[in-house]
């Protein structure tokens, strides 16, 4: 299916409105573009389980909390729709900050949604502003598009639970969520990988590893927190990594301090490896 490319938010919402007039559902996949196999699985989701797929390309600078980040983020659009036909996505658009809020004179007059309670720690520790900005854009998105469903990667497992709270607030879309698509090395897919350089890949694969050793700890019947953690740091000691945080958290319980009774557990990592910052995030339990 030819995907058409639309450049403006109205245009998009134009598309989407005649669609769904016609009763088609759609299904939205937000993403900042530099499109990977990762994304792809979004997409060849979307285009699954509703009428038609369409796909937002937009790096949203509200949500970048340093210039040089939001600067070298890889973009290429011209690959990105060539990558969404063969996906066969039916729409994909972009736009810029004024277009998505015309009614702002400037950047910081842009209202900020509420990203709810689990916007705290973790990220949004380390990227003030984050989650307000990704809560605004994400908000946005729905309101436009008015998806049926709307699908967002394990990979960024608080942004998720970010994408709930708006969505519930906003009485739609069903927010699905999709698993962490890896390399067969185990490096989780992100556009950020493009950047980071070929000899520091060993230094990122401790992400995963330690995110592993987590979980063979936990099968083996540990619950205390502080053990499952010492063996994510063992793991990402022995690499050259500026670590931001490796923690554990009751994925239905963000905002608890996790103790020994730990039911569910999820260990989350995040850290710079040379010019890049990575992060990553495994299920600890099964029935995940
Ligand atoms: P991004 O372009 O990085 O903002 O990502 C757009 C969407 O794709 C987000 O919902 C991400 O969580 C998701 N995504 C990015 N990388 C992966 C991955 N490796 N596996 C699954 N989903 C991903």
């Amino acid at each position: 299916m030819p995907t058409e490319r639309i450049d403006t938010p109205q245009g998009a919402q134009r598309w989407a409105q005649a669609k769904r007039a016609e009763g088609l559902s759609l299904g939205l996949v937000p993403t900042m573009g530099a499109l990977h196999e990762g994304h792809l699985e979004l997409v060849r989701r979307a285009v699954a389980e509703n009428d038609l797929a369409c796909v937002s390309v937009f790096v949203n600078p509200l949500q970048f909390d340093k210039a040089k980040d939001l600067e070298t983020y890889p973009r290429d659009l011209a690959r990105d729709a060539a990558l969404l036909e063969s996906v066969d996505c039916a729409m994909v658009f972009t736009g810029t900050l004024e277009g998505f809020f015309p009614d702002a004179a400037s950047p910081e007059a842009i209202p900020r949604v509420d990203p709810g309670p689990a916007a705290e720690g973790l990220e949004g520790a380390h990227r003030l502003g984050h989650f307000d900005g990704v809560a605004t854009i994400v908000a946005r998105l729905f309101e436009l598009i008015e998806p049926r469903r709307a699908y967002f990667g394990e990979k960024d497992f608080q942004q998720t639970l970010v994408a709930r709270h708006v969505a519930q607030a906003l009485g739609g879309p069903e927010v699905v969520v999709c698993s962490t698509s890896r390399d067969p090395d185990g490096l989780a897919r992100s556009s950020r990988n493009l950047l980071l350089p070929a000899e520091r890949r060993g230094d990122a694969l401790a992400l995963s590893r330690a995110l592993l050793a987590a979980r063979a700890l936990w099968r083996a019947g540990e619950r205390q927190p502080e053990l499952l953690r010492a063996a994510m740091l063992a793991e990402l000691d022995q690499a050259s990594i500026d670590l931001e945080y490796a923690e554990l958290r009751d994925p239905e319980d963000w905002n608890r301090e996790p103790n020994v009774g730990l039911q569910r557990a999820r260990a989350l990592v995040a850290g710079r490896v040379g010019p890049v910052r990575l992060l990553d995030n495994m299920a600890l339990h099964d029935d995940a």
